[in-house]
């Protein structure tokens, strides 16, 4: 069936595409008296809660409560006997997305956004067609419009990617069947992170990395520490150029060339994660006269608008940083500037986190690019081992790291590896933000016994070059 509904929806702005950009966007909006519709042509909350940071972080929980459990005799706590259900995990993963999909749709209702479930393409600059569930179609227009369609795996074109058991980060998410082998390819955020998922549940794991180091933009300190750590449990190729996927009996042979050799391993499952890119194919782009950048990211300017005036990209869709908080804060700044004002959000400093054990978080400046910018800095840098409460939870590795102006001390950039890592950074992108000395930070009082003592410490160490719990 399909019918034509032309009906009168005016709204003040339309944003296509319901994830941490889109809601977040079109929640402002109402709440400053826009009227706000958005169209989403599957569940609310996008990739982050429905297929990506969110079911990670549940699953991340389940195998880290496992590895308690197996460690359990060391906190003197004796198990008669313990067994895994991956089911249950399943289960649970399933029921937080729920909630927080649920809580989502639900405060868009409460806050006043018409959410209409479709699939929406541009006809022409100011309007749209939806095309809805049941097959109707439904032509929309407003003056602004915001797009958050976000982005989806990458596929390389690799012989026998399309092939039974290979996997994306999606398909990898349900743990129900673990393989007794994964074979990872691509070792960045999304590799590393369900690599360490399922070698906790008890698979034995390899990433393939094509390029000869992990992370490339991370600081390097803090990468080859990170590398040591989760190395003791997962294999990680470098340099491993794959080249191959074939069926070998009922397991996978990733073929891959490694410092000019070539090599193999065998594995139940193969994981891709290559990166990803735009979901722009059906939004008729074209026709609104939008334009895209050579690798298919709508082009935007500083403030998210694209070439079209009134009609802006935020999140994964316009390349800039393919992260969900970078979404939600663009969308915030997008939401305020319709409503004629500035935000005040600097959209270029965007912390990065990554779910390992230990984490890794940073933000502003690697010693690398200080470096090649000839910018004069102090390393204020404090080991986990010499703090109270990384030693009580039994999670020594790692430290933090603060780079500071050499001749104002000014916080330029931050690099944590270790617990609670992805929460501590946040005191640090505030203290950017605020262009914050080292010295301030010394000037306030962390409690005690937290891993925040360690921010206090590197930063005393950034300022004077010593601290009390280090020689
Ligand atoms: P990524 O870009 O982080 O890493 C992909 C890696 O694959 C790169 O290091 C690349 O060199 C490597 N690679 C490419 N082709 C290869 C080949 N043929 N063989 C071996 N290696 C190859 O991409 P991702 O890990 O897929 O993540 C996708 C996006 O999702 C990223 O932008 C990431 O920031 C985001 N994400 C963020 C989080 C988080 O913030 N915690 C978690 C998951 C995903």
């Amino acid at each position: 069936m399909s019918q034509n509904r032309k009906e009168d929806r005016a709204a003040d702005v339309i944003v296509i595409g319901g994830g941490p950009g889109g809601y977040v966007a079109a929640m402002k909006l109402a709440l400053n008296g826009k009227k706000t519709i958005l169209i989403e042509r599957d569940r609310i909350g996008g990739t982050c809660l429905n297929r990506g940071c969110i079911p990670t972080k549940a699953l991340m929980h389940c195998s880290e409560v496992l590895e308690t459990v197996k460690n359990s005799e060391r906190f003197g706590v004796l198990l008669d006997s313990w067994s895994v259900d991956n089911r249950k995990a399943d289960e649970y993963k399933n029921e937080v997305v729920r909630k927080l999909s649920g809580g989502v749709a639900w405060l868009l209702e409460k806050r006043g956004v018409q959410v209409i479930k479709g699939n929406a393409e541009f006809t022409g600059e100011r309007q749209i067609r939806v095309t809805l569930p049941d097959g109707g179609v439904q032509e929309l227009s407003a003056p602004a419009f915001i797009v958050a369609t976000g982005s989806e795996s990458l596929l390389p074109p690799i012989e026998g990617i399309d092939g039974k058991n290979v996997m994306t980060s999606t398909e990898a998410l349900d743990v129900t069947e673990l393989p007794d082998r994964l074979a990872i390819i691509g070792g960045g955020v999304i590799g590393l992170e369900i690599g360490s998922i399922y070698s906790r549940f008890g698979v034995e794991v390899t990433i393939l990395e094509a390029l000869p180091e992990l992370l490339p933009s991370a600081d390097r300190e803090a990468v080859q520490a990170l590398r040591e750590a989760v190395g003791k449990n997962i294999r990680i190729r470098t340099g491993a150029k794959v080249k191959a996927i074939r069926d070998s009996g009922n397991e996978k042979q990733i073929l891959y060339e490694l410092d000019g050799r070539d090599e193999e391993i065998t594995a139940g499952k193969v994981l891709v994660c290559v990166g990803r890119r735009p979901n722009t194919g059906a939004l008729g782009l074209e026709k609104a006269g939008i334009a895209v950048s050579d690798r298919g990211y709508i082009r935007v300017n500083d403030c998210c608008e694209t070439t079209v005036k009134n009609i802006y990209a935020v999140g994964d869709v316009n390349g800039k940083t393919l992260l969900a908080h970078a979404a939600s804060a663009q969308g915030i700044l997008v939401a305020e500037k319709i409503c004629g004002r500035d935000a005040g959000i600097n959209i270029d400093l965007v912390p990065g986190c990554i779910y390992t054990r230990p984490e890794l978080a940073y933000v502003g400046k690697t010693e690398e690019a200080l470096r090649a910018e000839g910018i004069p800095y102090r390393v204020g840098k404090f080991p986990l081992n010499a703090n109270g409460k990384a030693l009580s939870m039994d999670e020594p590795e790692g430290f933090v790291k603060i780079l500071t102006g050499d001749t104002y001390n000014e916080i330029l950039g931050a690099h944590i590896v270790g617990a609670r890592a992805t929460d501590l950074i946040a005191e640090l992108s505030l203290a950017i933000s605020a262009e914050c000395t080292a010295e301030e930070l010394v000037q306030t009082v962390h409690a005690h016994p937290t891993i925040s003592e360690a921010v206090f410490e590197a930063a005393e160490i950034a300022c004077f070059g010593q601290t009390v719990h280090v020689i």
